[in-house]
């Protein structure tokens, strides 16, 4: 095997070929580091490469192998974002704040992907702590969209998807507060997977909004998403809001999933209203189809409360951010910025350590807090929030998954929303509903714009329904090809690092 073939193969087929001795982890390895070498000046996917010590890993997934070890994911390569801990590579939520700074610890579910057998290849890049829709707030420049360098990969995890997408690595896991899993999946055409609140260890992935976060993969098949996923979900002593529900269901047995007969899906009236793009509509409708051609039966649902998501999001993900981002003060968290006073040292610190969008919500943030406000804002939007739960459980108990749009429009152009943070916080209507009440949800690949473009399917499953939704996804996935096109290697006077310099 060459190494042009080596990088274009999933979780799978990877596995698939180191069983069968045709691949080493190794080779694997050095292929996907040599192409990130030759791509990323163009892409700006990843914000740093491991080289020596990934190879090192995969050498010794290598050695393991051959003493018969079968590990879930001995010697995969994965690219993590840039918000999740990987003992001795750097960890700055794309935030200069945090340059320069080494994990001392590994994550959960990097410590679970490694007993694994995983191979960390590179970081990922993200909006800075993950505020954002478009992977534009970090401190390392944007990302751009591997299926047109000029528009947005989407985000706050759009290094991750533009990196599995661009075929970098086969696999990443990213995190999602308000769809920064589901909105660059479907803006890059690849699958992510946000589990069920409480269904993924939050320790040691860098604090946005503490009940809203959640760990998830990104994949090219729903079939290696859920591999990830069942190797990092379960309960964990060092977060206690992960759920003690046993982690269930047969992983392998999605590959037979063919039809979705005996499924009731509900379709959400408010996710089909104005202000959905043409284009996104009817391939999502196309989509919808496509499951009833496989044996759903459909039924419209309503949720009333859903158009409050955006209002009720924005003011308790800022709160929560605030108060998570309050340890960044230059003594116990962060870069120190100089100063004669202590008080001075705190402002030039927070002044220089973060960028706008991350100040905008601080600031957004402590006002909704502040007593005299806290009950007009804060409390109101917890209200709001149960509301919206309770809209889903109703919806839910008529139907076994709801399907929608992820995205209300295809990715936009770099710049487009950048000086219009409210153009860029619409953009996550259908996406922040299923945080705010805890669900899980998977975008899969279900067609392109007429300018090529991908758009997503989302399908909304229950609480620890994950492995229902990703059998919906995977019979959709077997009976469609959108997962299996790939975008042309961009030209190289994409250059990002010239353009943005
Ligand atoms: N785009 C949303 C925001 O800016 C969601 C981000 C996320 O899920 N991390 O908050």
């Amino acid at each position: 095997m060459d190494s042009r073939e080596m990088v274009e193969l999933d979780v799978e087929t990877g596995l698939e070929a180191m069983a069968r001795g045709e691949l080493t982890s190794e080779a694997w390895t050095a292929a996907l580091l040599e192409r990130s070498a030759a791509l990323n000046s163009r892409l700006n996917a990843l914000t740093w490469q491991a080289g020596e010590t990934a190879l090192a890993e995969a050498r010794a997934a290598d050695a393991a192998r051959a003493e018969g070890d079968e590990r879930a994911l001995l010697g995969v390569p994965v690219a993590i974002k840039d918000l999740l801990n990987v003992k001795g590579q750097p960890c700055t939520a794309g935030s200069a704040i945090l340059k320069g700074y080494t994990a001392a610890y590994d994550a959960t579910v990097i410590a679970r992907l490694r007993e694994a057998g995983a191979v960390f290849v590179s970081r990922t890049n993200t909006d800075e702590f993950a505020m954002g829709g478009s992977t534009e707030t970090s401190t390392y420049g944007p990302t751009r969209n591997p299926w047109n360098p000029d528009c947005v990969p989407g985000g706050s995890s759009g290094g991750s998807a533009a990196a599995v997408a661009a075929r970098l690595a086969p696999a990443a896991l990213a995190s999602d507060t308000g769809g920064s899993i589901r909105q660059p999946a479907a803006f890059c055409g690849v699958t992510g997977f946000k589990p069920t609140y409480g269904r993924v260890s939050r320790y040691g992935c860098t604090a946005f909004a503490s009940s809203l976060d959640q760990v998830g993969p990104m994949a090219r098949t729903v079939e290696d998403a859920a591999r990830l996923y069942h190797v990092i979900a379960g309960a964990d002593p060092a977060d206690s809001t992960t759920s003690p529900q046993p982690v269930d269901g047969d992983v392998a047995a999605l590959r037979d999933a063919h039809d979705l007969k005996g499924l009731r899906l509900g379709l959400p009236k408010a996710y089909f209203a104005e202000g959905l793009d043409p284009e996104v509509e009817q391939l999502t409708r196309a989509a919808i189809g496509q499951c009833r051609a496989l044996g759903a039966e459909l039924v419209e649902v309503d949720l009333p409360y859903s158009k409050y998501g955006i209002a009720c999001y924005y003011i308790l993900a800022p709160a929560e951010a605030s108060a998570n981002l309050a340890r960044y003060e230059g003594v116990r968290y962060g870069n120190r910025a100089e100063a004669d006073t202590l008080l001075e040292m705190y402002e030039n610190t927070r002044e220089q350590g973060f960028g706008a969008e991350v100040k905008r919500r601080v600031i957004l943030g402590t006002y909704v807090l502040s007593s005299g406000f806290y009950d007009a804002y804060y409390s109101r939007a917890q209200r709001v929030r149960t509301l919206i739960r309770t809209d889903f459980e109703q919806a839910l108990s008529q139907c076994d998954a709801l399907l929608g749009p992820v995205t209300p429009t295809p990715a936009f152009r770099v710049g487009e929303r950048s000086a219009d943070p409210l153009a860029m916080y619409l953009g996550d209507i259908f996406t922040v509903n299923v945080n705010l009440a805890g669900l899980c949800g998977l975008s899969v690949p279900c067609g392109f714009t007429s300018s090529g473009l991908p758009t997503g399917l989302h399908i909304i499953g229950p609480a620890f329904g994950e492995m229902q939704v990703l059998k919906i996804g995977a019979a959709y996935q077997h009976a469609t090809d959108w997962h299996l096109r790939r975008p042309a290697d961009p030209p190289p006077d994409a250059d990002v690092d010239a353009k943005t310099k």
